[in-house]
């Protein structure tokens, strides 16, 4: 199966992919539903190794968007929202109920803000960037205690709360 040319590779495995998308989709959620947990830990693990391909794809696909695409896009995700606003409320409920304590820490920091006690600053804690930070617990149980990353940070910083110990920043 394997081509020489590496862009007749591609169009094959393309091809390939079309020919057999539902099939593929359908065996992905099955292996996704036998063991979410792993799923994710492999997702999460592929897009740590392949970070920089990935953003560098999704930035060349950001720039290809036409103004038109990004407005049905958001159209279309508002729409779905909107359709599904009983299984959303569901799913936040849900999370209330497994995870009190963070519910009551964020409850407690919108509260703080609009009474303001605190005051979101217009730059991200970590990296500086201009942002609407999000507030960040290092401890929930301490409501009040919380630093400001912007969206990205945040995110890196929960990843690195969940894996402590990453490979490339082991000491070699
Ligand atoms: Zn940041
Ligand atoms: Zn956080």
């Amino acid at each position: 199966m394997p081509y020489k040319d590496p862009e007749v590779q591609k169009r094959y495995d393309r091809e390939k992919y079309q020919r057999n998308k539902e099939k593929i989709k359908k065996r992905s959620k099955v292996r996704y539903h036998a063991n979410p947990e792993k799923s994710l830990q492999a997702n999460l693990e592929w897009h740590r190794n392949n970070r920089e391909r990935y953003n560098a794809y999704h930035r060349e696909w950001r720039k290809k968007q036409t103004e038109e695409q990004i407005a049905r896009n958001s159209k279309m995700s508002r729409e779905w929202c909107r359709k599904n606003a009983g299984k959303i409320r569901a799913k936040v409920r849900l999370y209330q109920k497994q995870n009190p304590e963070k519910t009551i820490a964020h409850a407690a920091v919108r509260a703080a803000l609009y009474v303001g006690f605190l005051v979101r600053p217009k730059v991200c804690d970590i990296c500086g960037k201009p942002c609407k930070p999000h507030a960040h617990h290092a401890d929930y149980s301490k409501m009040l205690e919380v630093t400001w990353p912007c969206p990205r940070c945040h995110k890196l910083l929960h990843i690195a709360k969940k894996t402590p110990s990453r490979k490339s920043e082991q000491p070699r």
